[in-house]
């Protein structure tokens, strides 16, 4: 349950909105969204038709007012329950990357990108991260940069981009690829560099679509830079600006964004076994009545409420910066990391108690639950995986948290 004297009407609305949207178009073809992408990309422009996911490039008339995290986790939540693959396509549609353009005040960015978001057909933004020579190394905080190996250098005019990322989701559809580069790892945060390129860029090439248990309704593969250039307007910022937007979008977005996704999987999960344990009768009574299961169910509550009750804490100080500090601070980064770090172990306990409570039928794709049991685990695997997220949330209290 939500803090309901909290939400705005529009995000009640909203919320319900998409709760009928996921019965009715997301559950009856989950199956088959796995197999055929043009399934997916069918839900993900409906979406974009009811103003989810559109870039309202800052009129808030012509969308939903996304820009609210807490608008955000109740839409990343509720879409989760139907799918976590639709709900992990959201920020990336919504044109996330040229807002956080608009932010740094780079015009050049916006102007090349930004006209990719406004219309009314779906496009796509990636983050291209993981170096395939060590993912979790690009993200570790305590490697502040150092870590990273794609590495870009300026020739006259231009960025030169050399490098191998793997897995970043939308590779090879995506009309904009931002891209974590290194300048010269000794520089430590003052050599990231944030850098925007085009599709179309020459020396720019994708491996095929990774096969993978989960998430399987967005798409991943590695993506190769040889020798890529770019105008030197397209480095988001500069030198140690670029680290504070990389920590706000990969130490704080992010999690806080796959938090949602693990909550909304969890509390499915939970549905489900819910209803089974009322049917499914054992010893003449339904299973759930049952002191054993009904302490299972208890436990499964116990961690989602938990879980609800940090995040949308979470995105109310989000919403807050002038309070709680911008999204880059260690503060806030610690506090999405470990928001992230306890959802996803949650849902993944979840989901699996869920199965544990509906024997065989736990693994049955007809009774849905083996997808979010799928789901789940992703969660616990990306942003350099559980351990360098815990360094996350401990360097904040180290250093700064009072
Ligand atoms: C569905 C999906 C979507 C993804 N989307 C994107 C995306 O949009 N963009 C993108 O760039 N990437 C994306 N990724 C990649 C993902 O973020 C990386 O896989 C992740 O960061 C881990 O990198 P790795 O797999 O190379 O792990 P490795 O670096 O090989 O690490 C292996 C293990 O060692 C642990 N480890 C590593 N270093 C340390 C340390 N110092 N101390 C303790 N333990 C450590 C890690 O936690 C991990 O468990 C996605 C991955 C998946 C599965």
């Amino acid at each position: 349950m939500q803090l309901e004297h909290l939400l705005t009407d529009e995000q009640k609305a909203i919320r319900d909105m998409i709760r009928k949207f996921v019965t009715k178009e997301i559950m009856p073809i989950r199956r088959e969204m796995e197999e055929d992408y043009s399934l997916v990309e069918g839900v993900l422009q409906k979406l974009l038709e009811l103003g989810i996911g559109r870039h309202n490039g800052g009129d808030e008339k012509e969308g939903h007012k996304q820009d609210s995290n807490t608008t955000q986790a109740i839409v990343c939540e509720e879409l989760a329950k139907g799918d976590a693959g639709i709900s992990l396509c959201i920020p990336g549609i919504s044109g996330g990357l040229v807002k956080t353009a608009e932010r740094a005040g780079n015009k050049a960015i916006v102007d090349r990108f930004g006209p990719a978001f406004s219309g009314n057909r779906v496009s796509y933004g990636c983050i291209s991260m993981t170096d395939a020579a060590g993912g979790a190394d690009t993200e570790n905080p305590l490697l502040q940069g150092r870590g990273i190996s794609t590495k870009a250098h300026l020739d006259g005019d231009e960025w030169v981009i050399n490098g191998t990322k793997s897995w970043p989701t939308h590779a090879g559809i995506a009309s904009v690829y931002l891209t974590v580069c290194t300048t010269d790892p000794e520089l430590g945060e003052d050599g990231i560099a944030l850098i925007y390129v085009p599709p179309d860029a020459e020396g720019l090439s994708f491996g095929k679509p990774e096969v993978k248990m989960g998430f399987r309704t967005s798409i991943n593969a590695s993506i190769f830079y040889d020798n890529v250039r770019v105008p030197k307007e397209y480095r988001l910022a500069k030198p140690g600006v670029d680290a504070q937007f990389f920590a706000g979008m990969a130490g704080t977005g992010a999690q806080f964004h796959s938090a949602t996704i693990s909550l909304g999987t969890a509390q499915a999960a939970f549905d489900i076994a819910m209803d089974y344990t009322r049917e499914r009768k054992s010893g003449g009574k339904p299973v759930r009545e049952w002191s054993m299961a009904a302490g299972i169910l208890a436990d499964m509550a116990i961690r989602i409420e938990m879980t609800r009750g940090a995040l949308y804490n979470l995105s109310s100080m989000l919403d807050h910066p002038e309070v709680y500090g911008p999204p880059s601070s260690p503060q806030m980064v610690s506090k999405a990391s470990a928001t992230k770090v306890f959802a996803a172990d949650m849902a993944v306990w979840v989901a699996n108690k869920a199965a544990e409570l509906m024997g065989s039928n736990g693994i049955s794709p007809e009774y849905h639950l083996e997808k979010y049991l799928r789901d789940a685990k992703i969660n616990q695997l990306w942003l350099g995986g559980q351990q360098v997220s815990r360094y996350r949330v401990v360097r904040g209290y180290y250093d700064y948290i009072v």
